[in-house]
C-alpha cells in the first residue's frame, strides 16, 4: 500500500536523527520524502519513505527482502518489527581530509528492547536490515555488557586513540549479518557459499589495507574515527581469515575476552598488510550477466550486500 507522506509524519521522522546521525544528505533528502510504500509479512512491518518523482522503488525485491528477515527472526515470533526505511541515495564514503565520521559509515540503528529499526541510506539496505534485527537476537548480541578492559586491550595493541568509538558487539553482529546474507544469496541464486565468502574476504582486506594507509598519515600514526571502524572492517577482516579456528573458540552468547584474544592473536597478518605497498585488488563480481564492483573510494561493508 503506498500513502501519502505528510508533515507530522515527516517531522515525527526527523526526531530520530539526532546527535552523531544528524547527517546533512539524509536530513535534505527526508525533507523531500513524498511517500511511503506500507508492507507487512507476518511479524515484521515495513515503511519505505520515498521520492515518487525521483526514486525508484523495486516492491518484488522489498517483498523477497522482508521474507529473509522473517526468517532471522524464528525465535521472536511474538516481537513486531516496525523497519523504516529511508530510501536516500547518500554514499558510505572514505574521507581523507576529515575525521571518519556516521556520516561517512553508518547506515541504520536501532533500539534492542524497542520495535523499531531504522536504515537511512538505500545502499547495502538488504544486508544493514539483518544486522539490525540480529541487536534484538539475545543469543548474539551482548551490547549490554561491554567490558572496558578488553576495549582498552584492543586500543593499546591497534593503537587507537582513546575517544574513538570501538564496539566490538558490532563485529560479531555484522560477521552474522555477512554470513546469514550470503546464505541468502547461495540459496536464491544457487551458488557456493564458500566461494562468496571468499570473495568478501577478499573485499574485507582491499578496505582494510585501505583503512591501514589512511591510518598511517594520522598523528603518531594513531587510529581515530566515530564510527566504529575497526570493529565493523578490520576486525571482521581477521575473522574472516581464520574462520574456521574462529568457530573453534565461539559460543551461544560469546565471551568477550575470547573473542578479543583471538584478533590479537591473529593479528601478525593485519601488520603484514599494512606494511604492503601495492594496493589489494578491488574485487568484482558477476551475477546473472551483471558486474558487481564498488568505486575504490566506497566504505561499504560488503560487496555483495545490496542483492
Ligand atoms: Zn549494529
Amino acid at each position: 500500500m503506498n500513502i501519502n507522506a505528510n508533515s507530522e509524519i515527516i517531522q515525527a521522522l526527523k526526531t530520530h536523527f539526532k546527535g552523531i546521525y544528524k547527517i546533512p544528505e539524509v536530513i535534505n533528502y527526508i525533507d523531500e520524502i513524498t511517500d511511503i510504500y506500507l508492507y507487512k509479512y507476518e511479524n515484521i512491518e515495513i515503511r519505505v519513505y520515498y521520492r515518487k518523482e525521483k526514486d525508484e522503488i523495486n516492491i518484488q525485491k522489498i517483498h523477497k527482502i522482508l521474507k529473509r528477515a522473517y526468517q532471522i527472526t524464528n525465535n521472536c515470533k511474538n516481537k513486531l518489527f516496525i523497519i523504516h526505511l529511508i530510501f536516500s541515495p547518500a554514499k558510505k564514503e572514505f574521507h581523507y581530509k576529515k575525521m571518519i565520521t556516521a556520516r561517512n559509515v553508518n547506515s541504520g540503528f536501532t533500539y534492542a528492547r524497542g520495535n523499531d529499526i531504522f536504515i537511512f541510506r538505500r545502499e547495502e539496505y538488504p544486508k544493514v536490515i539483518i544486522h539490525e534485527l540480529l541487536h534484538h537476537q539475545e543469543l548474539i548480541d551482548q551490547s549490554l555488557f561491554p567490558s572496558t578492559k578488553d576495549k582498552n586491550e584492543l586500543m593499546n595493541h591497534f593503537n587507537i586513540n582513546k575517544n574513538t568509538i570501538l564496539i566490538l558487539n558490532e563485529t560479531i553482529i555484522e560477521l552474522w549479518a555477512l554470513i546469514m546474507h550470503l546464505s541468502f544469496i547461495a540459496t536464491e541464486y544457487k551458488l557456493d557459499i564458500n566461494e562468496l565468502f571468499e570473495i568478501e574476504t577478499k573485499y574485507s582486506i582491499y578496505k582494510s589495507w585501505q583503512i591501514l594507509k589512511l591510518q598511517d598519515t594520522y598523528k603518531d600514526k594513531q587510529w581515530c574515527d566515530k564510527c566504529n571502524i575497526y570493529a565493523y572492517i578490520i576486525f571482521k577482516m581477521i575473522i574472516m581469515t581464520k574462520i574456521k579456528e574462529f568457530f573453534s573458540i565461539y559460543s551461544f552468547p560469546y565471551n568477550q575476552t575470547k573473542i578479543k584474544d583471538f584478533i590479537i592473536k591473529h593479528s601478525n597478518e593485519l601488520f603484514d598488510l599494512r606494511k604492503r605497498e601495492k594496493e589489494p585488488v578491488n574485487p568484482e563480481f558477476i551475477i546473472n550477466g551483471q558486474k558487481l564492483q564498488r568505486p575504490s573510494n566506497s566504505l561499504c561493508f560488503m560487496l555483495l550486500s545490496d542483492l
